[in-house]
């Protein structure tokens, strides 16, 4: 597996752009990336629902939007809360999408903070290349879990090899956690 040399991170260990980065590797290697991002069949977000939770590592089915476990976090717990539909823009969510993925997202953080009891989060969106996102044409709020110390590059080169297993224990966890109700 092809893994990037560490020297080329940049060098503020609190820089955000650096923060995305971990997310973005998988897609500079090729894996899951749409050759045409206005395809939908070729959007990993867009296929994934199809899959078993197991497989596509989804942690919680909602009406509109998903849960998902990010393939190569930036933390352990690195969660994804995307809507079903392939859009790309924050302002292409309808009210209804809007609401759900706020509320997926708290429910999200107060699912991560009952299994792994992270010291903080950071939450938003990467709009557009130029704003960092992996996957442009879909539209995808990240759930990271952070914790004091942990703004280090060297665990996430690290880890790279252990994550499959971490993954799947991981989601596993997150998705019996999930409160069973509507209400959140
Ligand atoms: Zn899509």
């Amino acid at each position: 597996m092809e893994t990037e040399d560490p020297k080329d991170f940049p060098g503020d260990p609190d820089d955000m752009q650096r923060l995305w980065t971990p997310h973005r590797m998988v897609y500079i290697q090729g894996e899951g990336k749409p050759e045409d991002p206005s395809d939908d069949a070729q959007c990993p977000f867009c296929s994934a629902p199809s899959r078993s939770d197991e497989e596509a590592l989804i942690v919680h089915r909602g009406e509109l939007a998903f849960v998902i476990l990010n393939l190569f976090p930036y933390n352990s717990g690195h969660l994804m809360v995307c809507p079903y539909r392939h859009v790309a823009d924050y302002t292409d969510l309808t009210e209804a999408e809007v609401l759900e993925v706020a509320d997926l997202t708290r429910t999200a953080m107060r699912v991560v903070r009952e299994v792994s009891s992270p010291g903080g989060f950071n939450l938003g969106m990467n709009q557009g290349e130029a704003g960092g996102a992996g996957i442009a044409a879909h539209l995808h709020q990240h759930v990271v879990p952070r914790w004091v110390g942990d703004a280090n590059f060297l665990p996430i080169v690290g880890r790279t090899k252990a994550l499959p297993i971490l993954l799947a224990d991981t989601r596993e966890q997150y998705a019996a956690a999930w409160p069973s109700g509507e209400e959140s």
